[in-house]
């Protein structure tokens, strides 16, 4: 497998000086790295172009926040501009017109349309309680109309029943008419495929799309064919013209690409990802979940950015400077706990770091979970004020009262004790021997 970016560039930037603002010479050696990574992740060459130029002209000149390293700093840079041109959250399918609402899926054969409309047919069913009557417009393969009414029988939905020998736009015209007879929210209109894009299926596209007019034209596109399926979209979309884009097969595609490259080339939002084959592998569009898959790490970059957000330097510094004198108390080890806590809990930090499927799963055998950090926090909150900060004090009859304070037994106030001992020898020792807490986000 490729090295992350975040470790690529970790590896340029030790080799930098560290200043206080990234410089050009630095964010060219970082954006070096960068265009590599995007075009592993099979984005578009001209994406991959004007996307650098864009960070460049963010990331000169720019601070580097005090907790983290200037690779970080730079992911962070990279990651918002992706994000920025994946596009925003929760495009949802807009259904914001008199019913029944026509949307009309488009793409080629094999792409997962017929999957595809049944999935969301289903969604709007279970999820928006909509009313969806299904049609399969595929006059030319013989199958088609028989694979959606049988998706539909499967998964409950409707499906408009087939009639031989009539043509696309009979059909659409039928289907709009059984909708607003059967009191139908929603009709879906599945559109024929080709295996490639020719003048015929563009004519009958603009066609239907003339007897429908949807309100959504949905293009489903396959994330594994990479390059093919932006020219699929720019074809569509310059022909048909289409108001969003369903992904499919991103099951399969550990990359990503393809989605920065359909929203640069068309500029309509995606709105859905096809996850699997079954009528339930759909999924909603998270920009952020995207630009981490393309970055290859995981995603570091919340960490970064919650880290970022919630560590208050002077706090940390402060912090640092009481373990550098040997201190760190009860107090310090619950707002330790309350940091840990604002960051998403155990769990919450574990999900965020690249490749913790593994540890995660020790972690829950060793039971330290957040329902953990949560007792801790409510023993140390039973104790006085004096008891944290001078644990010593704690005497058998106070540790059982402490206990019966926080709902737990003595043997776990003893164990939050013997950890906050451990902890405050290891942190002395940090202490003497980096900047103390400081350095526990600073990375590289
Ligand atoms: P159409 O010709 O565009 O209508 O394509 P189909 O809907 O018939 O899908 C073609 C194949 O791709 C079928 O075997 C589907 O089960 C499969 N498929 C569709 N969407 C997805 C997806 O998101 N992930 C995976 N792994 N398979 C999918």
């Amino acid at each position: 497998m490729f090295d992350s970016l975040s470790d690529r560039l970790s590896g340029i930037f030790d080799k930098l000086s560290k200043r206080g603002a990234l410089s050009e010479s630095d964010v060219n050696a970082a954006l070096r790295e960068v265009r590599r990574a995007l075009i592993e992740a099979d984005v578009a060459l001209d994406v991959v172009r004007s996307f650098t130029e864009q960070v460049k002209e963010k990331a000169v000149g720019v601070e580097v926040i005090k907790s983290v390293s200037p690779a970080q700093m730079v992911v962070k840079l990279v990651h918002d501009q992706l994000v920025e041109m994946l596009g925003s959250e929760g495009q949802v399918i807009d259904l914001n017109t008199p019913a029944p609402v026509p949307i009309m899926m488009v793409g080629l054969q094999g792409s997962g349309k017929t999957t595809s409309t049944a999935k969301i047919a289903l969604r709007l069913q279970t999820r928006d309680k909509k009313k969806v009557l299904m049609a399969s417009l595929d006059t030319r393969r013989p199958a088609a109309q028989e694979q959606l009414r049988v998706l539909g029988e499967q998964n409950g939905i409707e499906t408009l029943p087939i009639v031989e020998g009539e043509g696309p736009t009979q059909i659409a015209n039928r289907a709009m008419n059984a909708g607003r007879l059967g009191g139908f929210d929603v009709v879906m209109l599945d559109t024929a495929g080709r295996i490639h894009i020719d003048e015929p299926l563009m004519v009958e596209m603009a066609e239907v799309r003339k007897v429908a007019n949807p309100h959504e034209i949905l293009l489903v596109a396959d994330s594994l064919t990479g390059q093919d399926a932006v020219n699929v979209a720019k074809s569509f979309d310059e022909r048909v013209g289409i108001t969003g884009i369903v992904l499919t097969r991103v099951d399969g595609d550990g990359r990503g690409g393809a989605a920065l490259s359909m929203r640069a080339v068309t500029g309509k939002p995606i709105k859905l990802l096809g996850v699997g084959e079954k009528a339930d592998a759909l999924e909603e569009f998270h920009p952020e979940r995207v630009a981490g898959r393309i970055l290859g790490m995981g995603d570091i970059v919340s960490l970064v950015e919650k880290a970022a957000e919630t560590i208050d330097a002077e706090k940390a510094a402060l912090a640092a400077e009481k373990l550098r004198k040997g201190k760190f108390d009860l107090e310090d080890l619950k707002e330790q706990l309350g940091q840990m806590a604002k960051l998403g809990g155990m769990s919450g930090i574990m999900g965020l770091m690249p490749g913790v499927g593994k540890m995660k799963k020790q972690m829950a055998a060793a039971n330290l979970d957040d329902s953990i950090v949560n007792k801790q926090v409510a023993i140390i909150n039973s104790m006085t004020r004096q008891e944290r900060r001078n644990p010593a004090l704690l005497k058998a009859s106070r540790k059982k009262r402490i206990a019966a304070g926080a709902g737990v037994q003595v043997a776990e106030v003893n164990k939050l004790l013997k950890m906050h001992r451990q902890m405050a020898d290891m942190m002395k020792k940090m202490g003497k021997a980096k900047g103390g807490l400081g350095g526990l986000f600073g990375g590289g």
